[in-house]
C-alpha cells in the first residue's frame, strides 16, 4: 500500500488497461482519502491486479457496463462479480467481463482480423477494443467484417471505403 505525504493510505481508485506497450500492463490510480492527492503507477498487469485494494473494475469493463440500460446493469455487474470471484481475480477487465457474458472472449473473423492488421499501430489497438466492447454489447460472440464498417461509420465518421 502507498502512503500520501498527509499521513494517510492511498486507495486505488482506477485501473486503465494499457495495450500500447509490447506486454500488457495496467495504469492504476491511487487516491489518498485524506487530502484526495492523486499518483499513478504502470505496472505488468500481475504486479497492477496485487495493487487493488478491493473488487475494481478496469475503466475499459467498467465502459461497457456504463452502457447498458439501467435495469440490466446491475444485474450484469452482479453476475461478473461473482465470476471474478470464482476465478480468484480481484479486477474485472475488459476480457474477464467477456468471459463471464459469453463464456469466451471475442473472437475475430479471419477477414476482420485481416484488415484490423492493416490498421496504424497506435489506432489499431483503440479499434480493437471499440470493436470488441461493441461486439459485446450486442452479445455477439465475433468481430465481423459487418460490425467493422458500422463501427467505423459510427465512431470514426469515415464513409466505409473498400
Ligand atoms: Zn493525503
Amino acid at each position: 500500500m502507498l502512503t500520501c505525504g498527509c499521513g494517510r493510505w492511498m486507495h486505488t481508485e482506477g485501473i486503465e488497461e494499457r495495450m500500447d506497450g509490447s506486454a500488457p500492463a495496467w495504469f492504476v490510480r491511487f487516491e489518498c482519502c485524506g487530502c484526495h492527492w492523486k499518483v499513478g503507477a504502470e505496472a505488468p498487469v500481475d504486479e497492477a491486479a496485487k495493487l487493488a485494494d478491493r473488487l475494481m473494475w478496469t475503466d475499459e469493463a467498467r465502459h461497457v457496463l456504463d452502457r447498458m440500460p439501467p435495469y440490466v446493469a446491475p444485474l450484469v455487474r452482479h453476475d461478473v462479480e461473482e465470476f471474478a470471484r470464482s476465478k480468484g481475480q480481484r479486477v474485472v477487465t475488459f476480457t474477464l467481463l467477456a468471459q463471464a457474458r459469453n463464456g469466451g472472449t471475442v473472437a475475430w473473423d479471419h477477414d476482420a482480423e485481416q484488415r484490423l492488421n492493416n490498421v496504424p499501430g497506435p489506432v489499431r489497438a483503440m479499434a480493437k477494443v471499440e470493436l470488441e466492447r461493441t461486439a459485446l454489447e450486442r452479445g455477439q460472440a465475433r468481430v465481423t467484417i459487418a460490425l467493422m464498417e458500422e463501427v467505423k461509420a459510427k465512431y470514426f465518421g469515415m464513409a466505409a471505403k473498400g
